[in-house]
């Protein structure tokens, strides 16, 4: 394919590093994204001294070496102000009145359960030791090292058969899903990649961002300008043109016209399709595949700005579950769960700022109000999310007693917020659901029908920042040549 112009649509985390990755490559980059702020699911907004999260809160093997930090390294990101969560009890998960450590390194999480479960140290065993291989295997095809076998096979394999063969103690098996808020913990389709290449990162080392999810955008945005790039907001492309099997450009905002030898998007998928126009190469039978692929479930959140100095700042995260909470059929509606994250604090204080409490929720639960315009859809909706708050904090109380009077405001979001903010379907929280039943179908790659119209983000291989960075460099190596995919990697890891 000749031309080396590229438009990217949406400059969240996956659009981003792909521009990135072009334009220090020589391509003329221009990002296109159709909100305001950049960074999709890593928008922050800031109420009076509290700044809040939208979607990331942390990540894992960011640590020199790790798979992570190897991306980072490239994208210019290790100078943010991370901060790594304690490594005796990164995540703590509570199941009823029971409470659980996770610590960091193989060997040490090994320990921690094991003291926790004596009887199940031969199986702790092979669980810490498979989630080890995944890791280690991470770059495997971008290296070139093989052809990716190992770990494409993982994804045609059950998560859940894999944790009830591994592990006898029901509880223990509850105990080890139980930091997974991260994914769609869903028996019959989560397949044994997402669940090991996640847990594995975050085992490996747990890290914050000071200052908030969007310093990666930013600094992504600034990097791709001084190579040359263009980022531009409010910028919704509206229509894909093909001609004669190729994209040759995209309407902008329904007005302007821009031309393109490459689009890459990082839109949800059945969004993507339904922007292309007439086709000859993508047809109404791949269309209406990509658009009745199921979703992941959305997350409800409550962004709880606290009063000063009253609540300790904790370096980890509590997942909290009741006693009869099925993990691995999660049912949003009942808030069986939540996760309560803590922003690192921007002064340095040993106290908290602010704190947001996660929780599942699905689409269905909020879809009667989808039809109006944020800020504007009614008492009722308000009234359902502050009852949905009311919860989490009832549910979360238990164990933190001291969080209720210590709280200043809160500000709610739910699925309809994210389908508003990122244009994500139904509001998923972590895009397509891969399904191990059927992974040719549901783990898409970043070819489309249409040979220099790719995809990238969320949707595709892995969710999360990690999987996301990785994909970026799969969507890039379509243009640039997967030998200087394997380049970047090599040099860098
Ligand atoms: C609540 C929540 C918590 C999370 N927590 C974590 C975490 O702690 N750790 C972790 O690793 N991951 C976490 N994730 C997942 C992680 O944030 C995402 O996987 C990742 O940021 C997704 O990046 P993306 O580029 O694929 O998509 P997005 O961030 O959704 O970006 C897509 C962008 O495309 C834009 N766009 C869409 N359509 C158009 C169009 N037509 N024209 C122009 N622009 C368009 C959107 O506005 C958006 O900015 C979380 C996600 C959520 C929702």
């Amino acid at each position: 394919m000749k031309g080396n112009r590229v438009i990217i649509i949406g400059a969240g985390l996956g659009g981003l590093e792909c521009g990135y990755i072009l334009a220090k490559n020589g391509m003329k980059v221009t990002v296109l994204e159709r909100e305001a702020q950049v960074g999709g699911c890593l928008q922050t907004f800031r109420r009076g001294a509290a700044l809040f999260d939208t979607g990331f809160h942390y990540v894992g093997a960011l640590k020199e070496g790790e798979s992570l930090h190897t991306l980072f390294s490239y994208f210019d990101l290790m100078n943010l102000p991370w901060k790594q969560l304690d490594e005796e009890c990164f995540d703590e998960v509570i199941i009823g009145e029971d409470s659980f450590r996770f610590a960091n390194g193989h060997q040490q999480f090994f320990e921690t359960m094991a003291a926790y479960f004596p009887k199940e140290r031969e199986g702790l065993k092979k669980y810490v030791a498979f989630l080890k291989q995944v890791g280690d295997h991470i770059f495997d095809s971008l290296k070139g090292e093989n052809d990716g076998t190992f770990t494409n096979s993982l994804f045609a394999c059950s998560a859940y058969d894999f944790l009830n063969e591994t592990i006898q103690n029901p509880l223990l098996r509850k105990v080890l899903s139980g930091t997974s808020l991260k994914m769609e913990l869903n028996a019959p389709t989560l397949p044994l990649y997402t669940f090991a290449q996640i847990n594995d990162s975050f085992i490996r080392s747990s890290w914050r961002l000071r200052g908030g999810g969007s310093q990666i955008a930013e600094k992504l945005v600034s990097s791709i300008q001084a190579m040359g790039g263009e980022v531009k907001t409010r910028a919704a492309v509206t229509y894909i043109k093909e001609e004669e099997g190729k994209v040759v450009g995209v309407s902008v905002n329904n007005e302007d016209y821009m031309e393109a030898d490459w689009i890459i998007s990082s839109a949800h998928p059945a969004y993507t399709v339904s922007l292309v126009g007439e086709s000859k190469k993508m047809r109404r039978i791949y269309r209406n595949r990509i658009a009745g692929l199921d979703n992941t479930f959305g997350m409800f959140t409550a962004n709880i700005r606290l009063k000063p100095g009253m609540l300790p700042y904790q370096n980890k995260n509590i997942y909290i579950y009741r006693s009869e909470a099925d993990l691995w059929n999660v049912k949003p509606i009942n808030t069986e769960s939540v996760l309560v994250n803590y922003s690192v604090p921007e002064e340095y204080s040993s106290t908290a700022v602010n704190v947001d409490l996660l929780s599942p929720m699905s689409w269905q639960e909020v879809e009667k109000w989808s039809h109006y315009p944020v800020g504007r859809r009614g008492d009722d909706y308000v009234a359902y999310k502050e009852a949905k708050a009311e919860e989490c904090i009832r549910l979360v109380e238990k164990r933190l007693p001291e969080l209720r009077g210590a709280i200043d405001k809160i500000f709610t979001s739910s699925p309809l917020s994210y389908h508003s903010y990122t244009a994500s379907a139904e509001g998923c929280a972590y895009g397509i659901r891969k399904d191990y039943n059927n992974p040719m179908f549901t783990v898409l790659t970043p070819r489309t029908p249409i040979p220099n119209l790719l995809q990238t983000g969320q949707s595709l291989n892995l969710h999360g920042i990690l999987g996301v960075s990785m994909t970026s460099f799969f969507t890039c190596a379509e243009i640039l040549g997967r030998d200087k995919i394997v380049e970047i990697i090599k040099q860098k890891s």
